[in-house]
């Protein structure tokens, strides 16, 4: 049986209808709950996760917006991927920044114990953890593929969501 993996990132209250919530992250949600509940492999899921210092942190100076503050509505993923979460009991990342090194170390030790076979990643923002993680993700496994699902991503814009997926097939991200 294949081993295949599914990172979704990000699922998160304040990037859907939060602070920094879009039109585009809402219409995806119902779908991206459906493809990690019915993903025929292991499933985890990143969270953004900042501290009350936001503000005061690099990524704060250059967007000041407070977002997925540990512990806070906005940082919980949302309703259908917490459902999700707890039905498969899979593995949650929070991350304090936008690609996890905590997510690779994991994947390399799942990888010694049983080979992956495939690295899939839905979520958001394309151009922001989508990218990080896909482009962290293969420079870990250059052997793996590694997947991003176009239509189970979205970007803080819509230009930005295409010029991600743009950069990820240069970098052989398989875009899907
Ligand atoms: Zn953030």
């Amino acid at each position: 049986m294949a081993n295949d993996y599914l990172v979704v990132v990000d699922m998160q209250k304040d990037f859907v209808d939060g602070s920094l919530g879009t039109p585009e992250a809402q219409a995806i949600a119902d779908a991206v709950a459906e493809r990690a509940r019915t993903f025929e492999g292991t499933v985890v899921f990143t969270r953004d996760t900042h501290e009350e210092n936001y503000l005061e942190t690099q990524e704060g100076t250059k967007l000041p917006v407070v977002h997925c503050v540990r512990d806070t509505p906005g940082w919980q993923l949302v309703p259908a991927l917490e459902e999700v979460r707890r039905e498969r009991d899979a593995v949650v990342f929070d991350k304090p920044t936008f690609g996890s090194v905590a997510l690779v170390e994991w994947l390399a030790i799942q990888n010694d114990q049983q080979p992956i076979d495939s690295i899939e990643l839905v979520g958001l923002c394309t151009d922001i953890c989508v990218v990080s993680n896909a482009l962290l993700i293969k420079a870990h496994f250059p052997e793996l593929p590694v997947r991003v699902e176009a239509a189970l991503c979205a970007g803080v814009t819509p230009d930005a969501h295409e010029a991600a997926l743009a950069t990820m097939r240069s970098c052989q991200v398989e875009v899907l």
